[in-house]
């Protein structure tokens, strides 16, 4: 065995944090010299959430071997060097996929299949997969204990401490205290309740992450260490903070990464974590402030651009500048109410999206951006607009669209492409109106090469990226020299050409789509350089308004 494990559940409620309290505890492992890897076990039945509504799941992360994922994913690579794909995100559809299949192909040799063994074996080896990847690896069950669709996963962890010895897993147990104003106290009974459910599953929880609006005093903390029966220095207070990036420092200030590399017994160097305190010294002292629209459909639930929101985040950090976005919902505001919402922003952003519904008031506000010199970035859905509003405004193609809006459009800019060489597998992919909903989209990293007369090489400072992509249409090439003859700049590509990937404005000061989601490579510590681009121009053009304000 050279991966030890840590097994993280959660209590009470849901929406506790427990996805960035795993993230956190990874970069706090990390600040300890371990290499760690992370996996989310979701106990729902679709066996991955690429088809999920984002209003109700939040957002899908892609990871670069083109997995569609659980949003906690996302945390996990913000906060640690993990790299992490399709073996570091489980449903219960997808093992229990893989159980009937091989059922029907006769592997159980005529047994009957049960969920003790067979769903269980099934879960442990994926997580046993992670062995030898990581010095650690942080499996999160998703859910909350109690439920009843989450038993296996509960119970095959059971069982991992037995088959991997007890030096070699940890249970970490995240719970709430509530404080009930009427009685002006804290409640520890939520806590005992939950423990008490995972304790008749068959697990003793090593350390409790009791999540407390408050504080916990030392004597709520003997009290949750007498009923849980665990030690006291075990029961961690997980408070609220104004930065989630603060977490792994708060954990350290409660002595967790010292309690687990005690309880799995390891030797490691103690944390170094100045790159966090100065984050965190940084955004909490902010000289200016920028603020940036957000044009989108899913507006409503924030979750829903989760890598986004903390991309622009990101991207305000090296800029010495907070930044406020305001969530505008194209399907409800148009005309000159957008335009005065938009008049407020320091820059403009239309987010990736599928469908047709609120697609008027985004392009709409494309056009308000590229007129009034108004820093914009389009992001996959963004970029495909810019393309078809460019077109209709700028290069005469009137009724040029998408063709997922308009199959019938005279001038198709946007397309399902035929056919196109695949660098991620070394294949020819072949797609049409037909194809199959969830399998054909283009997912994962790419390749892409740069212009180095453009705005996207001066950002990246490098002549060939690697960006991660999840959609189904393409930039029609028919249409190419139109555009080009008519101002658009096509400023990367995919290697042979065949694949526009960012498309700029030359006459504006900063006007880019691209067809990849950078927001899924930002990083707190290593923010990306078109987020960090896009803000600093927001900035300069909200300093220069302000002294011509003044003036
Ligand atoms: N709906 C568009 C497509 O499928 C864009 C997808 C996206 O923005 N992720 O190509």
């Amino acid at each position: 065995m050279k991966t030890k494990f840590i097994f993280v559940t959660g209590g009470v409620l849901s929406s506790l944090g427990k996805g960035l309290a795993a993230a956190a505890i990874g970069a706090l492992l990390e600040a300890r010299g371990l290499r760690v890897t992370i996996q989310k076990l979701d106990p729902y039945i679709n066996v991955d959430p690429g088809t999920m509504n984002p209003f109700q799941h939040g957002e899908v992360y892609v990871t670069d071997d083109g997995a569609e994922t659980d949003l906690d994913l996302g945390h996990y690579e913000r906060y640690t060097n993990a790299k992490l794909g399709q073996r570091h995100n489980y449903t219960s559809g997808r093992i229990y996929y893989s159980v009937i299949s091989k059922e029907r192909k006769g592997e159980y040799l005529g047994g009957t299949v049960q969920v003790i063994p067979h769903v269980t074996d099934e879960i442990k080896q994926a997580i046993l997969q992670l062995d030898g990847e990581a010095d650690i690896a942080i499996v999160e069950i998703g859910g909350t204990i109690g439920d009843i669709e989450g038993l296996p996963f509960i119970e095959a962890i059971r069982q991992l401490r037995g088959d991997l010895g007890r030096e070699n897993t940890l249970y970490i147990h995240a719970t709430y205290v509530p404080y009930i104003k009427a009685a002006g106290e804290l409640k520890t009974k939520p806590t005992q309740h939950s423990v008490k459910e995972l304790r008749s599953i068959g697990i003793q929880p090593d350390i409790l992450l009791c999540r407390t609006e408050t504080g916990l005093s030392q004597s709520i903390k003997s009290k949750i260490a007498l009923f849980c029966d665990v030690t006291e220095k075990a029961v961690i207070t997980a408070m609220d903070v104004d930065c989630i990036y603060e977490v792994p420092l708060r954990f350290h200030q409660e002595n967790l990464d010292e309690q687990i590399v005690e309880g799995l017994n390891m030797w490691t160097r103690a944390p170094i974590l100045t790159p966090w305190e100065e984050l965190i010294t940084k955004v909490k002292n902010p000289q200016h402030k920028v603020t940036i629209a957000m044009v989108g459909k899913y507006v409503n639930l924030r979750e829903s651009y989760k890598s986004l929101n903390e991309a622009l985040f990101h991207g305000g950090v090296p800029n010495n500048a907070e930044v406020e976005i305001d969530f505008v919902n194209s399907e409800r505001i148009k005309g000159e109410k957008l335009v005065q919402r938009l008049a407020r922003a320091d820059g403009i952003l239309v987010p990736g999206g599928f469908g047709i519904r609120g697609i008027p008031g985004k392009l709409e506000a494309i056009a308000y951006a590229r007129e009034n010199g108004v820093p914009f970035f389009g992001i996959c859905l963004g970029m495909q607009l810019a393309v078809v509003e460019f077109a209709r405004n700028v290069a005469g193609l009137s009724l040029a669209d998408s063709t997922e809006f308009s199959p019938s459009t005279p001038h198709p800019v946007i397309y399902l492409m035929k056919e196109w060489y695949d660098y991620r597998t070394d294949k020819i992919q072949v797609r049409d109106e037909d194809s199959d909903k969830g399998g054909t989209m283009r997912l994962g990293a790419y390749p892409c090469e740069l212009n180095e007369d453009s705005l996207a090489y001066r950002a990246y400072a490098t002549k060939n990226i690697s960006e991660r992509h999840r959609h189904r249409y393409e930039f029609n090439n028919a249409h190419r020299k139109t555009l080009e003859d008519a101002g658009l700049l096509i400023s990367g590509t995919s290697p042979d050409g065949e694949l526009v990937e960012i498309i700029e404005l030359n006459d504006h000061p900063w006007f880019l789509g691209c067809q990849f989601h950078p927001e899924f490579k930002s990083r707190p510590l290593k923010p990306h350089p078109l987020f960090v681009s896009f803000v600093q121009t927001a900035l300069e053009r909200r300093l220069k308004e302000k002294t011509t304000h003044t003036e």
